[in-house]
């Protein structure tokens, strides 16, 4: 079983790879943000108390995080293993994850703020089949419409330029002390997150071991 975290800003391409990574190798895709938008948009009491900070690209609190972790682990779905996406956040949400359960990996997508930011404001995503699309890398062929289903296009509530700005000073401020944390513990290991997404998988898959087919 491989238990994998995949880390980095927000826009460095997390969860394109840890969905190419899932899909390839079998593995269950954990992410806190898609659990928490699942929650907002099904207007869940979840949702009522973590709108507000997540449109405003503040972090959530970890007594709610933590919960949302374990309860999802818990449900032991992954048979073959996991990738975390978007935890831990701060070294107090790594510690957590260090003490429950066996990290083989930590794959950190370093990428630069310059870029984040262009990639994240130019994400899409359909608001019917769920597509993500970004307006420079994988454009549709109209940039209001899902190339699948026809589906409206939008940009995620949290992607604006303000609460990207506080995300990213986050990182820095808190996940990269997660990130150090497991340098020391030698689990990490660092990708150059610029290249194209193929170029990026086959090298996180190089890295961790596993054959690119
Ligand atoms: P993401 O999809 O990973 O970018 O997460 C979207 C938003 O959900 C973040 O900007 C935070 O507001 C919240 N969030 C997701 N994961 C965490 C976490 N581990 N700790 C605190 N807040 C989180």
């Amino acid at each position: 079983m491989q238990k994998f975290v995949i880390m980095g800003p927000p826009g460095c391409g997390k969860g394109t790879q840890a969905k190419k990574l899932c899909k390839r190798f079998d593995l269950t895709h954990l992410s806190v943000g898609d659990i928490f938008r699942w929650n907002i948009q099904s207007h869940t009491k979840l949702a009522a108390k973590v709108k507000r900070i997540i449109d405003a690209g503040h972090l959530v609190g970890d007594d709610i995080v933590d919960e949302v972790i374990r309860r999802r682990l818990d449900e032991h779905d992954w048979n073959f293993g996991f990738v975390l996406d978007g935890f831990p956040r701060n070294l107090s949400q790594a510690n957590f994850l260090l003490e429950s359960y066996n990290v083989d990996k930590v794959v950190v997508l370093e990428t630069p703020d310059d870029v984040v930011m262009e990639r994240a404001l130019a994400r899409r995503v359909c608001g019917d089949c769920g597509v993500d699309f970004n307006l420079i890398y994988h454009r549709p062929a109209d940039p209001n419409v899902c190339d699948v289903c026809g589906g409206k296009l939008l940009a995620r509530t949290d992607d604006t330029e303000v609460a990207l700005r506080k995300r990213l000073a986050d990182y820095h401020g808190q996940t990269e002390a997660a990130v150090t944390k497991f340098d020391q513990k030698g689990l990490t290991i660092h990708i150059d997150g610029t290249k194209p997404i193929e170029a990026v998988f086959a090298e996180v898959c190089g890295e961790l071991k596993l054959a690119v087919m």
